[in-house]
Formats: structure tokens, sequence, C-alpha cells
């Protein structure tokens, strides 16, 4: 079968790649204007997910496998041809391994996927991981590095206590102190800045001190990246997303304390290609057949 493709309002789309026994892997493509890399492909690494963040789709599913390199680099080259068609524009892409599935736990296969994307397509200067943890994964992608392309670093904090942050994800209980002191030594290896993923949660990890943790981050070694959380089904009740307006309360804090910082809106949400909503496609939406005489006449309705 092939794969098929939902567009968004706002542009964005989302893939679905039919696997074995009805199981689909899923991407997304994101345009965002102004951005140094405005088009953004976000691709899965695991079939389903063991952490299990409470507010993600994919971990409503169970863990099933990891995606091969292969099928990584599958995601990659079908939103390329959709997108761009036979000629292929590079020049401001990036990919983004954030999609279903924590990617350091399928890292040879990622490394694999990041070394061929880099020898197919030279002009993709960087790609994206986030990670939810633990340690030891990011030390181990550490001891790969230099990679081509290079991997900019994003760590899924989410709180600024150990407690709190445990209730979000169960399945990463690592320290908070053990994942940043990990990821400040991929900055001090890289250079790069580590960005910092923090979904606002009314009343759970929204208050002044959260914001004054946050602010003390190093600003040299960290970039911390607001964002709000996004509706699924079966979102636990006791997790209600921070309206905009508290989303920007929050950020003057930030700005107020000199935190480094950005709000983070995501694209895509009407037909659940954002953060946290891959792995469930709604019926309502009319998908379309990737085609490939139909790839350039599909219209954004
Ligand atoms: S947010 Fe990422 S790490 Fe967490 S359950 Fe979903 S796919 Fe896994």
């Amino acid at each position: 079968m092939l794969p098929t493709r939902i567009i968004s309002q706002d542009g964005s789309c989302k893939y679905s790649f039919p696997l074995e026994s009805n199981l689909r892997m899923e991407s997304a493509f994101f345009m965002v204007p102004g951005r140094e890399r405005p088009n953004i492909a976000c691709i899965s690494t695991q079939l389903g997910c063991a952490v299990r963040c409470q507010f993600c789709s994919t971990a409503e599913m169970p863990f099933f496998r990891n995606l091969t390199a292969r099928e990584m680099l599958s995601e990659v080259t079908t939103i390329l041809e959709d997108q761009y068609g036979p000629r292929i524009l590079l020049e401001g892409f990036e990919v983004s391994f954030m999609g279903m599935g924590e990617p350091l736990a399928n890292l040879k296969n990622v490394l694999k996927a990041v070394r061929e994307i880099g020898s197919r397509y030279p002009e993709i200067t960087r790609v994206s991981v986030s990670t939810a943890g633990p340690a030891d994964r990011i030390h181990a992608l550490i001891r790969e590095m230099p990679i081509a392309p290079p991997i900019h670093l994003q760590i899924s904090l989410h709180a600024t206590n150990d407690e709190t942050r445990r209730t979000l994800i169960p399945n990463a209980p690592e320290t908070i102190s053990k994942l940043l002191s990990a990821a400040r030594k991929y900055h001090d290896v890289t250079g790069d800045q580590v960005f910092v993923n923090y979904v606002l949660i009314k009343g759970i990890n929204d208050s002044p001190e959260d914001a004054r943790w946050l602010a003390r981050l190093d600003k040299e070694a960290f970039y911390i990246k607001i964002s709000q959380l996004n509706t699924i089904a079966g979102l636990p009740a006791h997790l209600v997303p921070a309206s905009m307006k508290e989303i920007l309360q929050f950020s003057s804090m930030l700005a107020l304390m000199g935190a480094a910082h950005k709000v983070f809106v995501g694209d895509g949400l009407d037909v659940q290609a954002s953060c946290g909503q891959l792995a469930a496609i709604p019926r309502e939406i009319v998908q379309v057949e990737l085609q490939e005489e139909e790839c350039s006449t599909v219209n954004l309705s």
C-alpha cells in the first residue's frame, strides 16, 4: 500500500505509511517562515514508544518495534519528493527526529539514517533529535561525534523537579540533574545550544518558582522552548493545557528573569500532526493517496 497524506489548513502535512499488521508509521511536514531552516520533516523512529509521556498519543499504543534506518529514510524521501517533486529543493530543509518514538532508544538505526541523509542530501546542514533521556544514551551519542550532518539536540524536560517529571513521563524516571548534566556535556562537545522542551500545563509546571528554576539554566548551554499542550484523545483530565495568554504570561516572567527562551506554536493541529498527536488519524479527514501524478496537484483546502 502507498503512503497517504493529510493536508492541514495551515499547509502542514501528515504522512501515514502502512506497515505490517495494520500498523502505521507517521511523519509530518511543516513550513515555518522566518526560521533559519523553514521547512521541517518530522519523522518517527519507533512504532509505539515505551517512554509513555502522559500527553502523547503514541504512548497510548504498545511499543511494537524500532524502525529501521531504511524506513526512516523512506519517511524523508517520501516527504521531499511529495513536497518538491522531481526538482528537490533542500535549502532550508531540516529533518527532525521527533515523531513517534524515543530516538535514542533506537540510536544505532537513527545514526545510520542520519549518515545516509548526510551522504544522500549533502545540502541538509542539520538534523534535530529530541530525547527524554536517559543520560547514558546522550553520552553514547556524544561518542559518535562528529557526525554529518550535525545533530541539534533537544531534551524533553517538562518539569523542574523529579517528582512532577515522573508523573508526566513515567518511564523516564532518571533525575533531571543527570539529564541536564549529559545535555551540558553535549553542548561542551559540540558547541551547540541544547533546546529544553517544556510543555506548559496549568497548575502542574507553570508556577513562578518553575519560571525561576528555568531562568537559572545556563544560557550558553540551554535554550528553553515553551509550547502549548496539544489536545489528544485520552489526555488525562488533570492535564489541562495552559492557554496562550497564560503561556505569554509565563514567557514574560522568563523574559524579566533574563531566560533564553521562545514560545513554540505547533502547526497541523487540525490533522493531528503536531507534537504528541502522531499515531491517531482522524477518520473524518480525507486522505489523499500519494500517486506520483497527483502529488503536485493536491490543493490546500
Ligand atoms: S512524547 Fe516522544 S518520548 Fe514521549 S511517549 Fe511520545 S513519542 Fe515517546
